[in-house]
């Protein structure tokens, strides 16, 4: 599976997975003619909402009116007030299941939503974990082949900031910081790796590339 960050951060967020001659979507945080024209015109097969937030969220409405399958949990359903439809389908955190030959499997977030998830997708040789708006990672037992990950604090650099202690908090309880990233990625030091959601103010995107690539010896990491 190919991986294709279309935009990652708190202006939205798409990634497109090509598997095979089909695209499923992970997050659809921008318009759906922002995303088409990258994917040159191509209809996704499916799309993977992690949760509500808008820069994840706001094109689930006209995906589901241009007929693509959508995946998400109730919660989140129940937060963006999606009517039942055909293409609209509910997912349980722990529940696998499949798209076109793509195991696909939600795994716990903590995040300030009604019931965020991450996912572990597997099939055509890879395992890949989306991870990104969670304040911490499960652990998840066997090899991943490609990870998208969530970077989107330096902690000294938030500590350190000028946000009021309540706001720091709620980063430190709601999103990854490259500090976890990098205890985690060090875990899987061959894989794929793409740091995602990596915040203007209290992120440095090259400086992030670097430490992880001097932390886990792994060069295959992009910033995104
Ligand atoms: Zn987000
Ligand atoms: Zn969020």
């Amino acid at each position: 599976m190919k991986i294709n960050v279309l935009t990652s951060g708190s202006k939205g967020n798409v990634t497109a997975l090509e598997v095979g001659d089909e695209l499923i979507l992970l997050d659809c945080g921008k318009p759906t003619k922002w995303t088409l024209a990258r994917l040159n015109w191509r209809l996704p097969r499916a799309i993977l909402v992690t949760h509500e937030h808008s820069d994840h969220a706001t094109a689930v409405g006209d995906w589901l009116k241009r007929g693509v399958d959508v995946y998400t949990t109730a919660g989140t359903i129940a937060a963006l007030e999606l009517k039942r439809r055909h293409n609209l389908h509910k997912i349980t955190c722990g529940v696998p299941f499949e798209i076109g030959g793509v195991r696909v499997e939600p795994i716990p977030a903590i995040h300030d939503a009604a019931e965020p998830v991450n996912f572990i997708l597997s099939g055509d040789g890879d395992r890949i974990l989306y991870a990104t708006d969670t304040g911490a990672l499960p652990t998840i037992a066997g090899e991943l082949t490609k990870i998208l990950i969530e970077a989107n604090f330096s902690e000294p650099v938030l500590l350190a900031s000028g946000v009021d202690e309540y706001q720091k908090l709620r980063i430190l309880q709601n999103h990854l910081s490259i500090e976890q990233a990098i205890t985690f990625l060090q875990g899987c030091p061959t894989a794929e790796v793409h740091l995602i959601h990596i915040s203007a103010r209290h992120g440095n995107s090259n400086e992030f590339r670097a430490r992880a690539i001097e932390a886990t010896g792994n060069d295959n990491i992009t910033i995104n």
